[in-house]
């Protein structure tokens, strides 16, 4: 899945339980069941990596940095990092994508639909 999408869902998440360590150990479980999905993925590092900080600072400012939604947009966000971070795949095996299903499935276009509309909503709506 995009990054700003496992931000959204992430964020949503963790609005919806109000608990910060909830929504803290929620974020890595649902990317990997979001990651299950067979999906599109945006070639360009740098546009996931930018748009993918950029939600989780809009939701930062609006809620506030420790809001249960920042936290859980965050740590669902971060099991993406280990595929930039080399030292985070100790010999080279990834800990949270094995077996993820290449091409076809929920599109792009959808997704960052889905991630706007999401972390829109959010921003709209004070804790
Ligand atoms: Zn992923």
């Amino acid at each position: 899945m995009i990054v700003s999408l496992h931000v959204a869902t992430g964020a949503a998440a963790g609005a919806l339980v109000r608990s910060r360590p909830f929504a803290v150990l929620l974020g890595p479980a649902l990317h990997v069941a979001a990651d299950r999905f067979r999906h599109e993925d945006i070639p360009d590092q740098s546009f996931e990596i930018g748009s993918g900080l950029a939600s989780l600072a809009l939701l930062a400012v609006r809620r506030w940095l420790f809001d249960p939604a920042v936290l859980g947009g965050a740590t669902a966000a971060a099991p993406d990092l280990e595929h930039v971070l080399p030292f985070l795949r100790p010999g080279g095996r990834k800990l949270f994508h094995w077996g993820e299903q290449p091409g076809g499935g929920i599109s792009t276009d959808a997704q960052l639909l889905l991630a706007g509309a999401t972390v829109g909503f959010l921003l709209g709506r004070r804790r």
